[in-house]
């Protein structure tokens, strides 16, 4: 059976993460409850706007879910916005965070809309995870990861500043992996 993947469809960019999962091959569905959360194999909670994120995940009433859905173990694929909902705290300004992943962000901390780039990152400091290439990456108003917790492992650099992470099977990508051609990052993540 094929493995069937959901992404987070409150805001934000979860278009594209739908086209990219289903280009890997899985079955995707959009998110907006509990009930399809619990059916999942995985989850991407996207780009977007964090603070609309979380009024949003207030208002459907999803954080006890979500929460769940991290605990028990699936993997999380979390893209920017989505990366700083799910890190332990938050500046620039500071706000709100569940805390799935021990690491600390600063929102915009690599520039405002116009100083978005593209760049290849440096996969080698674990060559187990996404092979020897390195990965095109674009980064939109991405936030810098200015804390990484002990059990959190670099898998992906740009400019020596560690961009992909993960703890366990939940991943946190400042960047949008979902943007090129390039799948490795999903395949990874949610398996072949
Ligand atoms: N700057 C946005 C925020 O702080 C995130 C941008 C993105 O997801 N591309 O929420």
């Amino acid at each position: 059976m094929t493995r069937r993947v959901g992404v987070l469809a409150l805001q934000g960019g979860y278009g594209v993460h739908i086209s990219a999962l289903e280009r890997c091959g899985y079955t995707v569905c959009e998110v907006r409850d509990a009930e399809t959360l619990s059916s999942l194999d995985g989850l991407v909670l996207p780009g977007g706007e964090s603070t609309t994120h979380l009024k949003l995940i207030k208002r459907f009433q999803l954080e006890d879910a979500l929460t769940h859905f991290v605990r028990s173990g699936r993997p999380i694929l979390a893209t920017c916005a989505g990366l700083i909902l799910a890190s332990t705290a938050v500046t620039g300004p500071e706000q709100r965070s569940f805390g799935w992943l021990d690491v600390d962000v600063e929102r915009n901390g690599w520039g405002r809309q116009v100083h978005s780039f593209e760049a290849p990152a440096d996969v080698t400091p674990c060559a187990d995870h996404f092979g020897e290439l390195p990965l095109p990456l674009m980064f939109i108003r991405a936030p810098r990861l200015t804390r990484i917790g002990s059990d959190v492992e670099v898998l992906a650099t740009v400019s020596d500043e560690p961009v992909i992470v993960r703890q366990g099977q939940v991943y946190g990508a400042t960047c949008h992996p979902e943007l090129t051609s390039d799948l490795r990052v999903h395949q990874r993540v949610f398996g072949p």
